[in-house]
């Protein structure tokens, strides 16, 4: 698994809020209506990219 947006700070990465029923992959947690987010893509060999939401804060103390 690969986040791509972690390893070059990508143009299309950026703080917003995520949309409902999202769930941050850092702390499987689901993300609130209200919380900040960094939002990334998730590339699949197979596939198209996947969108994803995680905490500004696990980006924190992932770093
Ligand atoms: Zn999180």
């Amino acid at each position: 698994m690969t986040v791509k947006a972690e390893m070059d700070a990508s143009a299309d990465e950026y703080t917003t809020y995520a949309p409902s029923g999202e769930t941050c992959p850092m702390c499987m947690k689901p993300i609130k209506s209200l919380e900040r987010v960094r939002r990334g893509t998730l590339e699949r060999p197979s596939a198209a990219p996947v969108v994803i939401y995680r905490h500004v804060a696990c980006l924190k103390v992932a770093r």
